[in-house]
């Protein structure tokens, strides 16, 4: 990089040196991102409604719930706020 300097460390990466890596579609825009620049989310949802959930709860009754993996590009995950922009000393910082 030398006179371009580095925005991070990682080059916004986790991969190291391992070369290319594999592949996956960002959940909501459908871009293809390298799993390692992908932010993933893992939510474990329930398949019964909401305001029924509550109920069943209430009275005692295991809900069983999935969960359910995405993958988000970097431009998605900062819209819907899963990350934040940081500021240069934040990214330098332990990563
Ligand atoms: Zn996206």
């Amino acid at each position: 990089m030398g006179k371009m300097g580095k925005k991070r460390k990682s080059r916004g990466r986790s991969k190291g040196g391992k070369g290319r890596s594999e592949y996956v579609s960002c959940t909501n825009c459908g871009s293809r991102i390298p799993v390692d620049k992908a932010i993933k989310t893992t939510k474990r949802v329930s398949y019964v409604d909401p305001v029924l959930a509550r109920e069943l709860k209430k009275s005692g009754t295991f809900l069983p719930k999935v969960s359910v993996t995405k993958y988000y590009c970097v431009s998605c995950a900062v819209h819907a706020g899963i990350v934040r922009v940081r500021s240069r000393e934040e990214r330098l910082g332990a990563e």
